[in-house]
């Protein structure tokens, strides 16, 4: 018997409520390739969606059949093809493989690449067994890619992670700063949200962009800025120094609650706004409007994802929003906020479950020696276990392949070879590991074409456990559907390797109920508590926003962060961060004078694996289109449908050219969705180069110089 089910979507960080509904026909519920019998349609009791759902949402049950991986694959070599094998089998290779490892290179030789589409169930085993049972803090996920300067600024400035704004923040604020972020296209719901209010109360709800493409985001803004690519920084100072200049600051805020102020204020003395309208290559008569928006708001919030995260100056950047919120007081009450949008579904959840290289569970820090300590007590396991060393970074992962350092890297959930920069660079190191393990639900990705172990894995829908919103909510998501084959959920592998390793008790769960609980009771006490929750409250009561401390009442979960002017630093102070702009990692020069920026298209869904099957969202978005502004596209001979040559110093591609004037001149944009396996490929991360965040570790996967030449399909 089939009943209703609810869950979190599984595509972005917006975190909408689905509900699921049988079909009047059940016929072979998890045959791949068969028809999905289950409709889907918004959760009207979802409190971050009420109900609202987009493209991606409501075309997911189409996605759940297709294409699914269904037994262990394996092969010694990557030129041999993929042969079944049992279970048994590949768990034996892959235990054998980190013994054999652990045994003549250490845990500096074992890694995972880990994913925001885990469930926190997954993300939490994979911690315990990587950081703990197996000494080896080299776990990163994909989320590296998506928001670790988010992560990194607001440890920095506010002295912990943790978005502190909610979606009713959307109703509340006078200003919205989009900057570097296409909400219409990447957070579809919310943006709506935005757009019926704007719609209802045009002049009390003021939208001002801040993108070098004139996105569906710009399209209902004020105020659109298309600054130079690499030139937020520049612009979030020229504001500073504005609203200094003009007494439009938050003096009792300033003195009671930040610290910093004296040398922030003396850096953005400098940033005139020639100088800053120069760097940015926009009117002054602009900045001067949006800094007298910011100046005159009585609630700003400011919205961001990864046109500002993905930068080599990423933090910096993040804390140049967080600075002009403290200076100006808009942080802590209703419809004020610093606010990262995140892009996976559980990004947040893997936040909060340490799923990055430096972070333990319950928003701890591997370098925190007392942090180890609470974690090898609770794992039970001995003083030292824990290495004190961040583990490698998804990048420096792939550098310890180059170096042949890796005897194993396991990659669940996700796609690198697609969405990893400088892919050909990529191929060339994973072909130096002998043992590349890959659990994935879809057949055929481009990871699979370098992998020599494939385990099927349940997805969600097939496995019940928890996601984290952007605005910190959990959900329950049920599993509905059974498995295809033999998949099975990634907690449930990471578990029985823990105890094929030796670890017999403390891998040991019954469910994924038992895994949560575990996990939610280590967050007792920390910002990101979810010491009162459990899959009953959550599935009886609906999701609940964290902190959400042990007897905290359904509904009593806390939706704004640092509401007294308390910030969890040592001085209790946030933190002012006077920090001079460093430009693009690679800025364009005379041999490669245009700036690539990739992106996404609103139907896609990353790399495809899911949303190529919809046949929707194909007619939608058919093939990659490259933007190029009417003046290049004229400098270079090209027409729209003309084909184009895009060169790197790392390697070329051909993409059909579609002549816009919604990109500024000197940029040119490619999606990023279409891998090496699709039909139409075009492996735009290919070209863009891998420096990276120096405080985030996070590439610069939003920019890197190019030439543009007509070209033959
Ligand atoms: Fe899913 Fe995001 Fe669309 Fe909501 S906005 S339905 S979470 S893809």
């Amino acid at each position: 018997m089939l009943h209703p089910a609810r869950a979190q979507c599984p595509y972005c960080g917006v975190g909408c409520g689905l509900e699921l509904k049988p079909a009047a026909v059940i016929a072979d519920a998890a045959a791949p390739g068969g028809s999905d019998p289950w409709t889907v349609r918004g959760d009207r009791q979802h409190p971050s969606s009420l109900g609202q759902v987009c493209v991606k949402g409501a075309t997911v049950g189409e996605t759940l059949h297709h294409n699914r991986l269904t037994t262990p694959l394996f092969r010694e070599r990557i030129d041999q093809p993929l042969r079944p094998i049992s279970w048994d089998e590949a768990l034996s290779r892959v235990v054998a493989q980190m013994q054999q490892v652990l045994a003549d290179r250490g845990p500096a030789g074992l890694a995972m690449y880990g994913s925001g589409q885990f469930l926190i169930e997954d993300y939490y085993l994979a911690q315990k067994l990587f950081k703990g049972a197996l000494g080896s803090n080299n776990f990163d996920a994909n989320s590296r890619l998506c928001m670790s300067s988010a992560v990194s600024g607001y440890a920095r400035s506010l002295g912990s992670d943790g978005p502190p704004c909610c979606y009713d923040d959307f109703d509340s604020c006078d200003t919205v700063v989009l900057i570097g972020t296409n909400t219409a296209d990447c957070h579809p719901v919310l943006f709506q949200r935005l757009l019926k209010r704007k719609r209802r109360q045009k002049e009390a709800l003021q939208l001002i962009v801040i993108d070098p493409r004139h996105t569906a985001t710009a399209d209902v803004a004020d105020l659109h800025l298309a600054i130079q690519p690499g030139t937020d920084l520049v612009l979030l100072h020229g504001i500073g120094h504005l609203l200094l200049q003009r007494g439009q600051f938050d003096a009792a805020l300033i003195a009671a609650s930040t610290e910093g102020y004296e040398e922030l204020a003396a850096l953005l003395e400098g940033w005139t706004p020639e100088r800053v309208c120069a760097l940015c290559g926009i009117e002054e008569q602009q900045l001067q409007a949006l800094a007298t928006l910011w100046g005159r708001s009585r609630a700003l919030l400011s919205l961001w994802s990864m046109g500002v995260n993905q930068s080599v100056e990423g933090t910096a950047t993040v804390s140049g929003i967080i600075n002009l919120h403290l200076l100006t007081g808009q942080i802590g009450r209703p419809g004020a906020g610093p606010f990262s949008l995140t892009g996976q579904p559980n990004a947040m959840g893997g936040r909060e479950a340490g799923g990055l290289a430096p972070l333990l569970p319950g928003y701890r820090f591997v370098a925190d020696a007392a942090h180890r300590a609470e974690l090898e007590h609770h794992w039970g396991l001995a003083a030292g276990a824990i290495a004190a060393e961040p583990g490698f970074d998804v990048w420096r992962q792939i550098e310890a392949m180059e170096r042949g350092e890796l005897g194993l890297w396991w990659v669940a959930a996700t796609n690198p070879l697609v969405s990893l920069p400088s892919l050909d660079r990529v191929r060339a190191a994973v072909a130096r590991c002998p043992l590349v393990v890959l659990s994935e639900a879809y057949a055929g990705s481009e990871t699979e074409a370098v992998a020599h172990l494939v385990l099927p894995a349940a997805q969600w829908s097939e496995k019940a456990g928890v996601m984290t919103n952007s605005e910190r909510r959990v959900t329950l998501c049920a599993a509905f559907r059974p498995a295809p084959g033999q998949a099975r959920p990634d907690w449930a592998v990471f578990a029985e390797i823990g105890r094929r390793l030796g670890h017999p008790q403390a891998f040991r769960y019954g469910s994924s109920a038992e895994v949560y609980a575990e996990f939610a009771a280590i967050t007792a006490g920390r910002i990101c508590d979810h010491s009162g929750l459990s899959h009953r409250l959550l599935a009886e009561h609906g999701p609940q926003q964290w902190p959400f401390p042990a007897g905290t009442a359904p509904g009593g979960g806390q939706p704004r962060l640092h509401t007294e002017g308390r910030f969890p630093t040592g001085s209790g102070r946030a933190r002012l961060i006077a920090e001079q702009p460093l430009g693009l990692g690679e800025p364009p020069d005379a041999a490669y004078p245009l700036v690539l920026t990739v992106g996404r298209y609103l139907g896609h869904w990353h790399t495809m694996t899911r949303t190529a099957h919809v046949e929707r969202v194909r007619k939608q978005h058919p093939e990659p289109l490259l933007e190029v502004h009417p003046g290049d596209a004229d400098r270079h001979g090209l027409e729209d449908g003309a084909w184009a040559r895009i060169s790197s110093r790392r390697g070329s591609l051909t993409a059909k050219v579609l002549v816009t004037d919604r990109i500024r001149p000197g940029t040119v944009f490619l999606p990023m969705h279409w891998g090496a396996a699709q039909a139409n490929a075009c492996e735009a991360n290919r070209l863009m180069h891998a420096l990276a965040c120096p405080i985030s570790h996070q590439p610069e996967l939003k920019a890197a110089a190019v030439k543009l030449e007509s070209a033959q399909p």
